[in-house]
């Protein structure tokens, strides 16, 4: 029996892990968490019976504590309750499918207490990459990717211990507005850009899909996990999403996972890992599929693809400005506060602002994404 605990159980990535746990006899669920959905997090506990469950109000959770009392579940909240589940003895691995900077902690804690990492939360590596992975090294702890396209990648290494990667071509949809210029996008409303062409999300990374904001995270995603550097990956916008992810070898090789756009699979996988397990599910038709095509990255309407790089290449609190800034930008975009072309401009702003430190600490990161919260909230 694999014991999971599952962080965002509530969202996207987190019902679809649930819906895996479903189908196989030999999973658990030791402890759930979600952020506000109370009576979903109450379904939940009544059919995964977990040991654990956490919502982040403290109120909320007051309230859940009484109406699941007939059940032996220890109901807990906020911050603690997140640190106590991640590294509670009953689980081996930790589900981490919450969105933004909170779910760094968790993992920190999870990885010293020598839980394997199924990572969804991009934002954690994102902006403390460089803590997460040699904490995971020094603890060897594997930190097991369920974002399609690091999954992809992780798939196509299998076998490869000995050899390098000589090069990472990590594919993008290029969302809904993949063609448009920079004056087609002007007048985008939030419905339009929460239509992403081939895969269903939650509303945040839907929107960071339509500015390629996304990629850019995954950029830095990639670079953390695989320990490659910034010019060793190439985006290369794929419309179709069948491809995966690739990894190309020293001797010109080429290595990609292919499949239809069920994030089902990455959530398995790394469940599983290294064993493949059965999925129901629409599979590849050759036939069907006229034609794979391919096209650079228009970086100039897509800026935000482009100050990813930059953040990452200045590295140290950057990368934080750049996802703290975007998280803001996307939640007043959600608002109808600013246009759809405002998201990279705040981008922008807050990482010229940024006092760079070069090593943040777990501390000093949260600083970083406080300050950029402030800044933004105090202008717009
Ligand atoms: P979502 O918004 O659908 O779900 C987020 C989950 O986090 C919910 O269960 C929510 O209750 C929980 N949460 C929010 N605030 C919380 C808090 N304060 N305390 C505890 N729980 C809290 O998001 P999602 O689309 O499932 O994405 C989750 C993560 O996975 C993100 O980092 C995203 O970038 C990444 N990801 C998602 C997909 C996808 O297909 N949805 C694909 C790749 C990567
Ligand atoms: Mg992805």
């Amino acid at each position: 029996m694999k014991k999971i605990a599952l962080l965002g159980s509530t969202g996207s990535i987190g019902t679809q892990t649930l819906e895996i746990v479903r189908r196989q006899e030999d999973l658990q669920v030791t402890a759930l968490a979600a952020g506000s959905n109370a009576a979903l997090l109450e379904q939940q506990i009544r059919e995964f019976l977990p040991e654990f469950a956490v919502l982040w109000d403290e109120k909320a959770a007051s309230d859940l504590r009484v109406r699941v009392q007939d059940l032996n579940v220890t109901v807990l909240s906020g911050m603690e309750g997140l640190l106590t589940i991640a590294a509670a003895p009953g689980s081996e691995i930790l589900v981490t499918a919450i969105v933004g900077m909170l779910g760094i902690r968790p993992t920190i804690a999870a990885i010293e207490a020598g839980k394997a990492i199924a990572l969804a939360n991009k934002e954690t590596l994102v902006t403390a990459g460089h803590i997460i992975m040699p904490l995971a090294r020094a603890k060897n702890v594997p930190i097991l990717p369920v974002d399609s396209e690091h999954s992809a990648i992780f798939q196509s290494l299998n076998g490869e211990t000995e050899n390098k990667i000589h090069k990472i071509f990590l594919t993008a949809s290029g969302g809904p507005f993949r063609g448009k210029k920079k004056e087609d996008l002007q007048h985008i409303q939030v419905e339009d850009a929460l239509k992403h062409p081939n895969w269903s999300m939650g509303k945040k990374i839907t929107i960071d899909s339509a500015t390629m904001v996304n990629k850019g995270l995954e950029v830095m995603e990639a670079k953390w996990l695989f320990d490659v550097t910034l010019g060793q990956i190439q985006v290369v916008v794929h419309p179709q999403s069948v491809i995966h992810s690739m990894v190309e070898y020293e001797d010109g090789a080429v290595m990609a996972q292919l499949g239809t756009p069920d994030m089902r699979l990455p959530i398995q996988y790394a469940l599983y890992y290294p064993k493949r397990r059965c999925l129901p599910g629409k599979r590849l038709d050759f036939f069907e599929l006229a034609n794979l095509t391919f096209e650079k990255p228009d970086l100039d309407t897509f800026h935000g693809l482009k100050l990813a790089f930059t953040a990452m290449e200045k590295g140290g609190n950057l990368p934080t400005a750049y996802n703290a800034a975007n998280e803001k930008a996307v939640s007043l975009f959600l608002q109808k506060k600013i246009s759809f072309l405002q998201i990279p401009e705040l981008i922008q702003a807050c990482m010229e602002r940024c006092k760079f430190t070069k090593q943040p600490d777990v501390e000093e990161i949260l600083e970083t994404e406080a300050d950029v919260y402030a800044y933004i909230e105090s202008r717009w």
